[in-house]
C-alpha cells in the first residue's frame, strides 16, 4: 500500500558516460569507448558545487531527511567505487542523510566484478541494479549494445553471491525478431538468480533517437507492439507465481523490494537531481539541467525553477503505480479539485478500470494498456 508521505527526499546523481550510445536510449549519456572517463575529479567537484548551490537558492533542502540515493545515467559503474565513496562523503557533509538511507547504483553487466561489487559495497552502496536487456547477442546487437557475452554468462551468479543483497536487472522485450520464448527464457534466468527486483520494458521508439530515425529510414525494423501487449498482460500472472508483485507498470518486486527511489517520482516527493541531462524537483519548482557535460563542467546547470501544475503531476506519476494507493490522502492537497477527481476515479471504477473503495485506489491489469488516454483524462478532469 502507498500512502502519502512528507518531510522526506531523494538525491539523484547523473553520471554522463557510457561505452557506447545506444541507439534506442534517449538518455543524457555520452559514449566513451573503453578509454578511462574523462574529467573525472572535475565532475565530483562539478557535482559538489552544484549541491552548494542548490541548498544556498533552497535552504528549505536541509530540512528534509533524505532517505534515498540513487547514481543513474549513463553508466555510473563506470565511475569506480572510490567516486562513489568520495561523493557520499561530502554529501553526508551537506544533506541530512539517513543513516539506513537506500544507495542504489546502476551498473553495466561489462563492469560487474567480484572485485566491483566488494569495493561498492564498502563505499556505502546497498542495492545494484544491471542492465541486462537480453541474454542472447544477436538481440543485443539488434539494440546496439555494447556488449561481452560471456560477461553476461557470469553476471548474475556475481550479484547473487555478492554482499550487496537487494539486486535486480532491467529486460526488454518486443525486440524486433525475439520470441516470447526467448523472453521467458532471460526472466527465468534472473528468477533462479534470486533477484529481489525486475524492470521489464517493452521496446519503445523515443523520438530523436538514431532508432527512430533508422526506422523512418526503413533500415531497422520496428517493435513487436502485439506480442508486446501479449506479455504484458501475461507478466503479472506469471510473475505473482514466482513471488513477484507488479507495482509499477515495468516493474515488480519481492515482497518490500520496491525501488524506495523511484517510488518517490511515483509518488511526488522531492528528488534533488545533480549532474549534466538531470531533472529535478524540489521545493522551489521542477528544474532541467543541460545536456552538455562542457556547460556542466563550467558550473552551467539550470537555476530556473517552475512550479509544477499538481493535477498534472498526480496524472503522469501516481496513476503509473499498480499497487493499491491512499489516493484520497493524494488528493487533499488539492481540496479545490478533490470532488472532481474523486468523480472521475469513481467514474472509473464503475466502467471496471479499477478498484476504488475508502479511498483506495487501484489499476485492474488490463487498465494498464490504455494508461495513457487515463493519465490525459485525469490531468485534464474539471
Ligand atoms: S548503456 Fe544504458 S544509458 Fe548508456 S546509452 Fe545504453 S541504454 Fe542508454
Amino acid at each position: 500500500m502507498i500512502k502519502r508521505t512528507e518531510g522526506f527526499a531523494g538525491l539523484y546523481i547523473h553520471f554522463p558516460y557510457c561505452i557506447h550510445k545506444c541507439s534506442y536510449c534517449d538518455f543524457f549519456s555520452v559514449g566513451i569507448g573503453k578509454n578511462p572517463v574523462p574529467d573525472r575529479e572535475n565532475l565530483l567537484e562539478s557535482y559538489l558545487n552544484e549541491l552548494d548551490v542548490r541548498i544556498q537558492n533552497n535552504p528549505e533542502l536541509l530540512k528534509l531527511q533524505f532517505d534515498t540515493i540513487f547514481f543513474g545515467g549513463g553508466t555510473p559503474s563506470l565511475a569506480g567505487a572510490d567516486f562513489i565513496a568520495k561523493f557520499l562523503e561530502k554529501a553526508r557533509s551537506y544533506l541530512s542523510i539517513s543513516p539506513d538511507a537506500e544507495i542504489s547504483l546502476e551498473a553495466n553487466p561489462e563492469d560487474i566484478s567480484k572485485t566491483l561489487l566488494s569495493e561498492l559495497h564498502n563505499s556505502g552502496i546497498n542495492r545494484i541494479n544491471t542492465g541486462i536487456q537480453s541474454f542472447k547477442e544477436s538481440h543485443l546487437k539488434t539494440l546496439d549494445r555494447f556488449s561481452n557475452i560471456d560477461q553476461y554468462n557470469s553476471v548474475m551468479d556475481l550479484l547473487s553471491g555478492s554482499e550487496i543483497k537487494r539486486f535486480g536487472a532491467d529486460l526488454i522485450y518486443g525486440i524486433p525478431g525475439q520470441t516470447k520464448k526467448e523472453f521467458y527464457e532471460d526472466v527465468n534466468r534472473l528468477i533462479s538468480s534470486g533477484v529481489t527486483h525486475l524492470s521489464l520494458y517493452s521496446l519503445t521508439v523515443e523520438k530523436g533517437t538514431p532508432y527512430s530515425r533508422s526506422l523512418k529510414d526503413g533500415s531497422a525494423r520496428a517493435p513487436q507492439e502485439e506480442l508486446q501487449t501479449e506479455i504484458l498482460l501475461e507478466l503479472p500472472g506469471f510473475l505473482k507465481q514466482k513471488n513477484y508483485h507488479w507495482y509499477e507498470v515495468s516493474n515488480y518486486c519481492k515482497d518490500g523490494e520496491e525501488s524506495r527511489h523511484n517510488l518517490k517520482y511515483w509518488t511526488m516527493q522531492f528528488y534533488l537531481a545533480l549532474g549534466p541531462g538531470a531533472h529535478g524537483f524540489i521545493p522551489a519548482g521542477r528544474y532541467a539541467n543541460t545536456r552538455s557535460v562542457e556547460n556542466y563542467l563550467a558550473g552551467k546547470f539550470s537555476q530556473t525553477y517552475t512550479k509544477s501544475e499538481i493535477q498534472e503531476e498526480m496524472a503522469i506519476s501516481l496513476l503509473r503505480l499498480r499497487c493499491p494507493v491512499e489516493i484520497d490522502t493524494f488528493l487533499d492537497i488539492l481540496p479545490e479539485r478533490k470532488f472532481i477527481l474523486q468523480k472521475k476515479i469513481n467514474a472509473w471504477a464503475h466502467n471496471g478500470h479499477c478498484r476504488y473503495e475508502n479511498g483506495i485506489f487501484q489499476w485492474n491489469d488490463e487498465s494498464i494498456l490504455n494508461l495513457d488516454s487515463f493519465i490525459f483524462e485525469f490531468a485534464t478532469a474539471e
